[in-house]
């Protein structure tokens, strides 16, 4: 066995990570980590630390880590049927019947589900879904496409130039020149303060209509959207904003696709953000929560406005030219299908809308009025804390100071993963839907610790 010092040395020399300071990890100045096992809430790694992911992976792992369900039914099917395609009307058993229990539970008005890979495929399907209906429907002119400031919709070129963060276009000649950005309804940094949180609304629905009247709605395709900003800061949406941002796009022919991958299958209390916020989407977007990380899956789910055209389009034209070799892989949908039972059998939807509540009630009380905590916020089991430097006068960490990563820091020596926000000096929360309360309490009292370590 390789001892952990070699086993670090073949990291830094042969291992590209993603997202990472390539220089620093080269060098061996930034953290490594070998994960060993998980349990629950809880990783292991080869030092013999056990910590509590309050970040449930990147959000991914919603039923929690060693669910012995989920890996016998990988190695059931793994044995049975490893790979077969799903082109021209090929499929297998577990692909079936995850296409039925997602549509199960899927909003009203979707029809079909064409499952891929990983939250960024699914987007560039939808987003090449919504083209073609364009071009079906005779309007080749009808492409751009809005997205938010602080959006995240993955990082590939189109999903990264729809992503809203500078981070993901830095350097890489993004955002591309059909999609455009407008206001994240980021009610905290509103750009007046005396701005009411229904007035903060009228500003979005404004700056959105400016912009359809400066593109004119005809070259406009579609809206994307997170019902709750994720990697953009954990923000969930002032009262009112999504069925305003409807009005707007029903009226402008615009299509909304409902970036649901974190608030799909269950983060928010509810199977989707888009029933908790009443979105009513032609397309959504799902993946981490679809097998809870066991194996890569992606769902694009199509509305019928939209599905049938797609049907029309390939009886004019022929088939459909997407697809990828490993487009609803039989062991990604036999972990997607066990994963579906264990959420119901556990209870897990409910569960995050109860210790997700009581998780925000215990942060809110204890850091909600500390003089460096700008705001804690939340919605079902995602959390968020804000720093900042003045409360008073909502100014902000300068952004070299590195103060969330920092708090971040001090929450690992104490034995608890927090994700500092790529974009202002944000802790987020995002643990497993089956978090108990003593959980969500430790996640609370190490949070406060680590803050009055640092400010
Ligand atoms: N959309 C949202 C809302 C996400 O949070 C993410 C990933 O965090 C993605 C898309 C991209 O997913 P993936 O990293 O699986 O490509």
């Amino acid at each position: 066995m390789l001892t952990n010092d070699e086993l670090a040395r073949w990291d830094r020399e042969s291992f590209f990570h993603p997202s990472t300071h390539l220089g620093q990890f080269a060098r061996g100045e930034a953290p490594q980590r070998i994960v060993t096992g998980g349990e629950g809430c809880y990783i292991t790694d080869r030092d013999g630390n056990r910590l509590l992911d309050a970040f449930a992976g990147l959000y991914c792992v919603n039923v929690g880590y060693g669910r012995p369900e989920i890996a016998q039914a990988i190695a059931d099917q793994a044995h049975q049927l490893a790979y077969y395609h799903a082109y021209a009307g090929h499929g297998s058993e577990a692909a079936i019947t995850l296409a039925q229990m997602v549509m199960d539970r899927a909003p009203q008005g979707m029809a079909r589900v064409y499952f891929g890979l990983s939250g960024s495929d699914a987007n560039e399907t939808n987003i090449k879904l919504v083209w073609y209906y364009n071009n079906i429907l005779g309007r080749p002119k009808k492409k751009k496409i809005i997205s938010r400031w602080r959006g995240y919709h993955g990082s590939g070129l189109m999903t990264g130039s729809l992503t809203g963060l500078q981070l993901f276009h830095a350097k890489f000649d993004l955002p591309l020149d059909q999609v455009i950005h407008t206001e994240a309804p980021y009610y905290f940094r509103r750009p007046d303060a005396a701005m009411s949180e229904s007035d903060f609304v009228g500003h979005c629905v404004a700056q959105l209509e400016a912009l359809i009247a400066e593109h004119g709605a005809d070259t406009i395709a579609a809206f994307i959207g997170e019902p709750v900003l994720g990697t953009g800061g954990i923000v969930p949406p002032p009262a009112g904003y999504w069925p305003a941002i409807q009005e707007v796009l029903d009226r402008h022919d615009i299509l909304l696709i409902a970036d649901e991958v974190v608030t799909g299958f269950g983060r928010l209390g509810t199977m989707f953000g888009s029933d908790h916020y009443g979105m009513r989407p032609d397309l959504i977007t799902s993946a981490k929560g679809l097998t809870s990380a066991y194996a890569p899956l992606s769902a694009s789910i199509v509305g019928q406005r939209v599905w049938d055209v797609l049907a029309r389009g390939t009886d004019e034209n022929g088939v459909m030219g997407h697809g990828w070799t490993y487009s609803a892989h039989p062991i990604g949908a036999a972990a997607g299908v066990a994963n579906l039972k264990l959420i119901d059998s556990l209870g897990l939807v409910g569960n995050a809308g109860t210790v997700g509540a009581y998780l925000n009630d215990r942060m809110q009380a204890a850091l909600g009025d500390h003089p460096h905590v700008g705001e804690v916020r939340g919605e079902g089991m995602l959390c968020a804390v804000e720093l900042v430097a003045d409360r008073d006068a909502r100014r902000f960490f300068d952004a070299s100071e590195g103060t969330g990563a920092k708090v971040v820091a001090a929450m690992l020596k104490r034995g608890v993963i927090a994700r500092a926000m790529p974009q202002g000096d944000i802790l987020g929360f995002a643990p497993p839907l089956c978090l108990t309360r003593e959980e969500a309490d430790r996640i609370v009292a190490v949070t406060t610790e680590a803050v009055a370590e640092v400010l």
